[in-house]
């Protein structure tokens, strides 16, 4: 399960919304699946259909998330056009197993939609997510 505060779900889904019709992505940082910190990343693809996170900044985030003792727990990034399940692409990217790939569809722009998935050697397993 993911479990997200309303504030952090509204920052992503203006952050989609910014960078439409790009996609955005971050990592989302926390422990026992509940969210305390949202990182912005940039999509160095700068794609509507792809997405892939800058690896300095990548490595940056992720060494603060271990100094903090808290843990990276998911990985988001929006689909400008399509429902909120993961590519072909995304699963072929997913490198983490235990972490959530949490995606945002803005398909209907006005009623955003997050999802979340554990992708485990292209096994799909979607998720609760929480908001509070
Ligand atoms: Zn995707």
């Amino acid at each position: 399960m993911l479990i997200l505060k309303k504030k952090f779900l509204d920052k992503i889904i203006a952050q989609a919304r910014k960078e439409f019709p790009n996609e955005a992505c971050g990592i989302l940082a926390g422990k026992d699946g509940k969210v305390e910190k949202v990182y912005e990343m940039s999509n160095t693809d700068t794609s509507p259909s792809t997405f892939f996170m800058e690896a300095k900044e990548q490595l940056k985030v992720m060494k603060e998330i271990r100094n903090s003792g808290i843990q990276m727990i998911g990985i988001y990034h929006s689909h400008v056009a399509s429902r909120a399940y993961p590519s072909a692409h995304d699963v072929e990217l997913a490198f983490y197993p235990e972490v959530s790939y949490a995606i945002i569809s803005l398909e209907d722009k006005k009623n955003p939609v997050i999802k979340a998935f554990k992708i485990q050697e292209e096994n799909i397993r979607e998720e609760e997510v929480r908001i509070q």
